[in-house]
């Protein structure tokens, strides 16, 4: 069988055993992409599931490449490494045989870079609020990586929700641009955090609601100051795109330019 394979694993970082971190290294280099864009990682059904992983809901075919869609959450600039932010769902298809590879192993990943979902379409000077659950966050990291540097007139900020401490992935990271760059501010907020957790406890909506944007980020709940990313859940992406109509926003699309953006998982 010819095998579709195109890309070595290099780096599996576990952040819990349900997600993870994976860099992986294409044989040939991808082309410059826009931040917020996904391509797609592919394995075979021959593939061995991890061994935390349930039953799959449908038994996946031994020689068929089972695809789905990945944010990338590296720099945009042309490379051989790429990174991606994945968890697990146990009975999935494709994601417990990712949890199951090795540095060394071998997966597809496609060459086509794509999406709507751009943080880079934002009109030059509107403040840019990033809203994501889980996984969600890994298109905010790639532009963060590949333009915080360039956009220090504007005020930028990343809301975060997770159920635990240990589910914010990219904390260090986020924690160190924010004390870097006095225009980017980080918001982590837990839902089911233990006493240890000094930090923000409520729903995304709730912040929102209590204006941690303006009081704390000088970002504006305003179309015309500020485009909003939603990224992940559907239900979260649902309810914020909710309450940002009453505020006028409008939904963006390749026909109707707006200031909310929403990618789901
Ligand atoms: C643009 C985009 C970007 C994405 N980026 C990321 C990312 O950065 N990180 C990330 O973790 N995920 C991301 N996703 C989600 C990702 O593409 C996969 O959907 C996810 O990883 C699950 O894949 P899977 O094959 O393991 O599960 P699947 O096999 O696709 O199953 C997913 C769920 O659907 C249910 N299901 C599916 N089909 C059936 C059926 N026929 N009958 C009953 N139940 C069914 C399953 O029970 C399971 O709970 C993204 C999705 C999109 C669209």
């Amino acid at each position: 069988m010819d095998s579709k394979y195109n890309a070595t694993v290099i780096g599996k970082i576990m952040i819990t055993p349900d997600i993870m971190v994976l860099r992986v290294n294409t044989d040939t280099p991808r082309a410059e992409f826009e931040s917020g864009q996904y391509t797609v990682i592919g394995l075979y059904g021959h593939e061995a599931r991890s061994v935390n992983s349930g039953e799959e809901h449908k038994e996946s075919q031994s020689d068929k490449l089972i695809q789905r869609a990945y944010s990338i959450a590296s720099n945009r600039a042309s490379s051989n490494q790429m990174e991606f932010y994945i968890s697990q769902v146990k009975d999935g298809q494709l994601t417990p045989r990712v949890f199951g590879l090795e540095q060394g192993d071998r997966l597809y990943v496609s060459e086509r870079i794509v999406g709507m979902f751009k943080l880079s379409d934002t009109p030059k000077g509107f403040d840019i609020a990033m809203v994501a659950t889980g996984t969600g966050v890994a298109p905010y990291i790639s532009f963060l990586r590949s333009h915080i540097a360039e956009n220090s007139d504007i005020n930028m900020a990343v809301i975060h929700g997770a159920a635990h401490q240990w589910d914010l992935g990219y904390y260090s990271e986020l924690s160190f641009l924010a004390s870097t760059f006095p225009n980017f501010h980080y918001f982590p907020t837990l839902t089911d955090a233990d006493e240890t957790w000094q930090g923000r406890k409520l729903w995304i909506k709730e912040l929102l609601e209590d204006e941690i944007l303006a009081n704390e980020a000088n970002i504006a709940t305003d179309p015309e100051k500020t485009h909003f990313f939603l990224c992940g859940n559907p239900k979260m992406a649902e309810g914020i795109s909710a309450w940002l109509n009453e505020y006028e926003y409008e939904k963006h699309s390749r026909k109707v330019p707006g200031a909310l953006h929403v990618e789901e998982f």
